[in-house]
């Protein structure tokens, strides 16, 4: 069995939707997981927006607006006038729920969930319809059935492994599966979701507990590519990368993947292929188990990082210190992504500052505490092992004329990272891409 992932734009337009039919037309039994047509979940976190407002008007005018759009393109999509009526009612009832919500009396994250929600449940019923309008038989998985995340908002694995394969078995003699991206059912069993771009987090899930054998996310662009194409000139896709490589990539702001989403493809060992819609002979890019070569592979920039550095005379020669520190980040559940250390101070980075408040007035109790905003992590991943010379003056060579905060070496063999002040990203990532690429 396959999964492939097909994005937004894959799904969104009647065009798109007709060529991505022509796209899994191959015999191999497949589960197809899509995501909300492009544009729709935004609009639909501007609606959950204007409801939690109570302004009933501008919701009302989202929502016709985005009904309008659907409108427009099943006309398109669809020639059977029997299979155009269904579209139509499918929609109605669609923007009928979602009208419901303007004269609820209360408006929580629990109606937001149920919202936001309803982006992929068209997007697969439409694409389903115009499978059957074709001839071609589907089964339409539906995800809230067996998609579940756990009071942490991890996967649960388990009871998503348990619940597919009973759907899976439903349809013995079926070939092609279609199913939710992004959009599943939280502990409690409301409607929740993987977050933002969690639609290739769903698509790894299942090929993970299926032991699928591929992972295709379908995208506009050819792979993983050497460097961010939204900041310098000149690219190019990189064919292979190993789980590790690749997870720091995601992780690191390559925008391509979800960023945690390769870690249930690499505990099965599934590789996962990032394929381009537009060219869909191109090789891509193979994710896999794979002995790359040494060296440098790629950069990516994370940005929105807050860089906190703490320093106490009483670290010297002290004990327990970090630990301190550590349990400050612990108590209000937020990841520290990037540290280096002194004898007497401690930088670290963080990307969520929802209780940033809250750390900085803890740690000013047993240090001098400061907080820089508005700074990008800079990612050089690829394989550079202990006995490899010559990295770290290479990369260091790029930042000649860009001031470093922060630089981290040696905490894993597949990353070097340095933290900027934002307004130097392009630079840094053009002389990143002239130093160690020649470009
Ligand atoms: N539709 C969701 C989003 O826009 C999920 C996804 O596209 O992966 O974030
Ligand atoms: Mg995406």
């Amino acid at each position: 069995m396959l999964v492939l992932k097909f994005g937004g734009t894959s799904v969104g337009s009647a065009e798109r939707i007709k060529n991505l039919a022509e796209l899994i037309k191959s015999q191999e039994p497949k589960i197809v997981v899509l995501s909300a047509m492009s544009g729709t979940t935004n609009a639909l976190v501007e609606i959950s927006n204007a409801l939690y407002e109570k302004n009933t008007f501008k919701a009302e005018e989202l929502i016709n607006t985005l009904e309008s759009k659907y409108k427009t393109e099943i006309k398109d999509l669809y020639k059977n006038p029997i299979i155009l009526e269904k579209g139509k009612e499918l929609i109605d009832s669609h923007f009928g729920y979602l009208r419901s919500f303007i004269d609820f009396p209360i408006f929580t994250e629990k109606e937001e969930k149920i919202i936001l929600s309803e982006g992929e449940l068209l997007s697969t019923t439409l694409f389903h319809y115009y499978l059957s309008e074709r001839g071609e038989k589907s089964i339409l998985l539906p995800a809230l059935e067996f998609m579940r995340i756990n009071r942490d908002g991890e996967p649960d694995m388990g009871y998503i492994e348990e619940h597919l394969k009973e759907e899976l078995k439903k349809y013995p003699d079926s070939n092609v599966f279609i199913t939710q991206g992004y959009i599943c059912r939280n502990a409690q069993g409301d409607i929740d979701n993987l977050q933002r771009g969690g639609s290739d987090y769903t698509a790894c899930i299942i090929g993970a507990v299926i032991e699928a054998k591929e992972i295709q996310i379908w995208t506009d662009i050819d792979g993983m590519h050497n460097n961010d194409p939204r900041f310098v000139d000149k690219t190019h896709p990189v064919d292979e990368l190993s789980f590790d490589e690749a997870a720091e990539l995601a992780y690191f702001g390559a925008k391509i993947l979800h960023p945690t989403c390769i870690l249930p493809a690499q505990k099965r060992n599934i590789p996962v292929a990032l394929k381009n819609t537009m060219q869909p002979e191109a090789k891509g890019t193979l994710i896999g188990n794979l002995k790359t070569p040494g060296g440098i592979r790629a950069v990516a920039a994370k940005d929105g990082i807050y860089a906190i550095t703490i320093k106490s005379e009483r670290m010297l020669l002290a004990y327990g210190f970090l630990k301190t520190i550590f349990e400050i980040f612990d108590k209000y559940r937020t990841s520290i992504d990037m540290i280096t250390t002194s004898e007497v101070a401690v930088s670290l980075t963080i990307d969520n500052a929802s209780s940033l408040d809250h750390i900085v007035a803890e740690l000013k109790e047993i240090a001098n505490v400061e907080v820089e905003k508005d700074r990008t992590i800079i990612a050089i991943v690829g394989n550079i092992t202990k006995s490899d010379a010559g990295y770290g003056v290479k990369i260091l060579d790029a930042f000649e004329n860009i001031p470093l905060h922060m630089i981290s070496y040696g905490g894993s063999e597949h990353n070097i990272s340095v933290v900027i002040d934002s307004k130097y990203k392009k630079e840094a990532l053009q002389a990143l891409n002239s130093k160690l690429f020649g470009y």
